[in-house]
């Protein structure tokens, strides 16, 4: 049945494949569960909102940013001979694992990142989660730059592509990190558990892959394990609980990417984030995740896992939840 939308471009810049995405999106039926494709490097122009707001009989409006240019699918460092060659002389070149480094750092700063940050919580994030580790052979390439200028200019030199994120950000289909230093070592701690976490559980649903990988961004070593600190995102998260604003968390649980990414983006991040916080100081995070992982397949949202840890269904555990949150504080 065709449907009776009206389509307005609103942008000089918008290219052709922007419009195609466009009218492609009005003729998904209905246009609310339209789902453009959007994976975590490569991102297509967002319509998210626009896709949200119209219903049939009504204006499609957009505005599209521009386009935003595609990584080119180049070839990475394979190892340390390959990425020194590549990296050149500015750059400190280390391998650990399978992780290739190199960053334009001073060497303390450099060590501290190699030693203090990248090898103490990779080690401790894979043993209390992401067991299965890579598969042999598996090479993930970071690249740290010192700041935005590097990372920009960086960005060009080995990745052709422009910056997509002023922080950082996992190609997942690459295998690549790349971060901002100038944001700090938590933007590399975030990504690493991208990258850990997409060899791991490669279908991690968005909520526990950015709930988690937000988690570790601000986080403090006890022993030999990782525990998330209260950060920046907890001020949003309050006032939509004062506002009762919150998403259900049946909805953000079988959220899809670009209605995650989309208008209220920053209040997702930090409802996934202090989700994968209470199930972590309820000393349930590990079991849910590997519970959830493992039996995906007979629950895709990872609700029942969810439940079954608690032992109660998910509206107790939700109401649970908000009552938490209300105690936690955060100060800058
Ligand atoms: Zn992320």
């Amino acid at each position: 049945m065709p449907h009776a939308i009206r389509i307005v471009i609103d942008a000089a810049t918008a290219t052709a494949a922007t419009t195609a995405l466009a009218i492609c999106l009005a003729w998904q039926p209905p246009i609310g569960a339209a789902e453009t494709k959007r994976n975590r490097e490569e991102y297509s122009p967002s319509a998210s909102s626009a896709s949200i707001a119209a219903r049939r009989g009504q204006t499609l409006r957009l505005t599209l940013s521009p386009a935003r240019r595609q990584p080119n699918p180049i070839e990475l460092p394979k190892s340390l001979a390959e990425l020194r060659k590549t990296a050149g002389e500015s750059y400190l070149c280390a391998q650990r694992g399978n992780f290739l480094v190199a960053a334009d750092l001073d060497r303390s700063e450099y060590e501290y990142l190699i030693d203090g940050v990248l090898d103490y919580c990779a080690t401790a994030l894979s043993r209390v989660f992401f067991d299965k580790g890579p598969a042999p052979g598996t090479i993930v390439n970071i690249l740290i730059f010192r700041n935005y200028d590097s990372y920009e200019t960086g960005l060009r030199r080995f990745l052709d592509m422009e910056p997509i994120s002023p922080y950082g950000h996992y190609g997942h289909s690459q295998k690549y990190i790349v971060v901002n230093y100038e944001t700090g070592p938590g933007t590399m701690v975030h990504e690493l558990t991208h990258a850990l976490m997409s060899e791991d559980f490669p279908e991690a649903p968005i909520w526990i892959a950015e709930g988690m990988a937000s988690l570790y961004e601000h986080c403090r070593a006890e022993g030999d394990v990782l525990r998330g600190d209260d950060n920046w995102r907890l001020p949003e998260l309050k006032a939509a609980l004062d506002a009762n604003s919150l998403t259900p968390l049946q909805t953000l649980l079988a959220m899809p990417p670009s209605v995650f990414r989309g208008r209220r983006e920053s209040l997702n991040y930090a409802q996934a984030r202090y989700f994968c916080k209470y199930l972590e100081e309820m000393g349930l995070l590990p079991a849910i995740y590997k519970g959830f992982r493992n039996g995906f397949g007979q629950d895709p949202t990872g609700a029942r896992f969810i439940s079954q840890a608690f032992g109660k269904p998910l509206e107790t555990v939700e109401t649970s939840w908000k009552r938490w949150i209300a105690f936690q504080h955060w100060k800058e």
